[in-house]
């Protein structure tokens, strides 16, 4: 394969049947791939591959909105304090407050290119979640996510350099492991691209690239009840950690408190801005529980009420807890929340202005990832990552709500630096074999993946999830290492299919979040265990976690 030295703008990228080169390679297309690919189309051609219909990813799911500060009574400064609060000890102050002062510019830049924030009297309409001391979550109605993500694919789909894939599935990250080249001990790995899965031609393709931008996204699909849709595999955390690259956090995972009881997968979330709107968590009896577990009542954080709501599950045996506002005026609901109130009454027969919501918690997102600098580089050469699959350090031990969608756009945008400086370098010339499936076949005990992958969410939901200790994590990682090696073996001898990439990761993910949790002997944030109930002041580092031998099959 020939590289080019990308210092001067490329043309689009080359493409034959089954090998397609590009300058730089993007895997995934929510707010932090797409924002990161427009920024790059004026250095260098980009081919963003897909899994699913390019719009498909959390993003699109997002309800409550993107913080930032724009309010007259908000500053930086509380801001900063509020992420760090509820991160707990771990966020990384600096990366913060990079975060959060080059926000307004980034919102600035999503409205340029199309986004509708809504607005009142010719300002942002900004409202409160929990954790957050002021108003400043801007959000498109309750829709947020869906309208940011369809500003950005209108404007990529003005851009020439620029190609989506939909429908192709990244499988592996290709590094020196598939070149079959030695590597000696102090000479670091690169990234060339990634193999796909084309799903509509059923081929695996060679994508080969200068750079490559991992932002696939999380992972709730590892556990049983989840906010995320189907795409939320994991699989970014997975391809990084076989390719070698050091991942960090991966116990922290935020479970969302409100998601609507028994409204199957992905659960339909109860947007935390209707507490901030003044919903009130109940028991089923009645009683407003949450003053006995924190002073913020039901805007307490993320963590502390989903907590709350498993002890009170547990204590009174119920299956939900109920989230109240009909105690608001009925207008006001509908006007602030239209699809929720329209949703809620249509699909599941609920007036919300009349009648209580049940809710259970969900696994929502996860705080960990793989770590990068402060412009999105990772421990692997030519190997970007940005969005929730990163691990930047802005959400310390918990994310305050928000945020994340806030991380996305100002990382993508740090991002596109580092890949400037990275494109003038100049680009080794390698040769890289195509996909190989010889001794594979078609298998025909496709159920088999499903049993098996419930068996990993039910397994995590049980012994990994809200409240853990050791013997729990101890049991959850004897079957999770079992399941892996019978997956391993599965897919050695089987054709890669999406159910089987998607096991093979979701495996994965869940044993590094188990083994993640076993190594840190505190609670802290939305890490808790009854082993060890208190936190441990002395435990401020991350919890790093890579593979240390050379990457084998799995
Ligand atoms: C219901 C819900 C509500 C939320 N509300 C908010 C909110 O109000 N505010 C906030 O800040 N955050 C919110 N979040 C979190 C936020 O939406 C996500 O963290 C953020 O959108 C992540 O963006 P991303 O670009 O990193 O990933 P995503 O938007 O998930 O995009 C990942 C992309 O990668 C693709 N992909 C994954 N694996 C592969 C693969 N192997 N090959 C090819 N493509 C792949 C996916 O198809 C998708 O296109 C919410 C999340 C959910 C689920």
């Amino acid at each position: 394969m020939v590289r080019k030295n990308l210092n001067t703008k490329t043309p689009r990228h080359k493409e034959n049947h089954l090998e397609i080169k590009t300058d730089i390679l993007v895997i995934g297309s929510g707010i932090a791939g797409l924002s990161y690919a427009l920024k790059v189309s004026e250095l260098a051609s980009v081919a963003i591959i897909t899994k699913k219909e390019k719009a498909e990813s959390n993003t699109n799911y997002a309800q409550g909105g993107i913080a930032s500060v724009v309010g007259t009574d908000d500053s930086f400064e509380m801001h900063i304090q509020d992420t760090l609060s509820v991160g707990c000890g771990l966020c990384h102050r600096d990366v913060v407050e990079l975060m959060v002062k080059e926000g307004p510019e980034r919102i600035n830049e999503l409205v340029e290119i199309g986004v509708h924030f809504t607005r009142k009297q010719n300002k942002f309409d900004i409202s409160r979640e929990g954790g957050h001391s002021r108003n400043r979550i801007l959000h498109a109605a309750d829709l947020t996510g869906k309208e940011i993500e369809r500003a950005l694919l209108e404007k990529i789909s003005e851009q020439k350099n620029i190609t989506i894939f939909e429908n192709h599935f990244a499988i592996d990250l290709i590094t020196e492991h598939h070149l079959k080249k030695k590597k000696s001990s102090d000479e670091k790995k690169h990234c060339y691209g990634a193999y796909a899965l084309d799903e509509d031609e059923n081929v695996v393709k060679t994508f080969l690239a200068n750079v490559t931008m991992l932002s696939s996204g999380g992972a709730g699909q590892v556990y049983l009840h989840t906010t995320n849709p189907p795409i939320a595999s994991g699989d970014g955390y997975a391809m990084a950690y076989r390719a070698g690259a050091k991942l960090s956090n991966m116990e922290f995972i935020q479970f969302h408190p409100t998601t609507l009881y028994q409204s199957g997968s992905p659960a339909y979330l109860i947007s935390e801005a209707v507490r901030g709107f003044g919903g009130v968590l109940r028991t089923t009896s009645g009683e407003a529980f949450m003053k006995k577990y924190d002073e913020r009542e039901s805007l307490a954080p993320r963590d502390i009420v989903v907590r709350a709501i498993d002890t009170e599950l547990k204590k009174s045996g119920d299956e939900f807890v109920e989230l109240d506002v009909t105690h608001l005026p009925s207008e006001k609901i509908k006007e602030h929340f239209p699809n929720i109130y329209k949703k809620c009454l249509e699909k599941f027969k609920l007036d919300i202005t009349k009648e209580k919501i049940p809710v259970v918690p969900a696994a929502h997102y996860v705080c960990g990832g793989v770590v990068t600098d402060v412009l999105g580089k990772t421990s692997i050469e030519n190997l970007f990552a940005c969005g929730e699959v990163a691990m930047t350090g802005v959400h310390g031990a918990n994310r305050l709500a928000s945020n994340s969608l806030l991380e996305a756009v100002v990382f993508s945008h740090r991002a596109s630096l580092g890949t400037k400086q990275q494109l003038q370098q100049k680009f080794e010339n390698v040769s890289v074999p195509s996909w190989d499936e010889s001794g594979t076949v078609n298998n025909e005990e496709w159920i088999l993946i499903e049993h098996n992958k419930k068996e990993i969410q039910q397994t995590m939901w049980d012994y990994g999830g809200i409240v853990r200790s050791d013997l729990r994590l101890q049991r959850a990682l004897r079957r999770i290492e079992f399941l892996r090696e019978e997956i391993t073996e599965f897919y050695r001898r089987t054709k890669v299919s999406e159910g089987l990439i998607e096991l093979r990761n979701l495996v994965l993910v869940a044993e590094l979040i188990v083994r993640s949790a076993l190594q840190r002997k505190e609670s802290r944030g939305l890490h808790y265990t009854t082993d060890f109930s208190q936190t441990d002041e002395t435990l401020l580092g991350d919890t790093i976690i890579f593979k240390k031998e050379e990457p084998k099959e799995f």
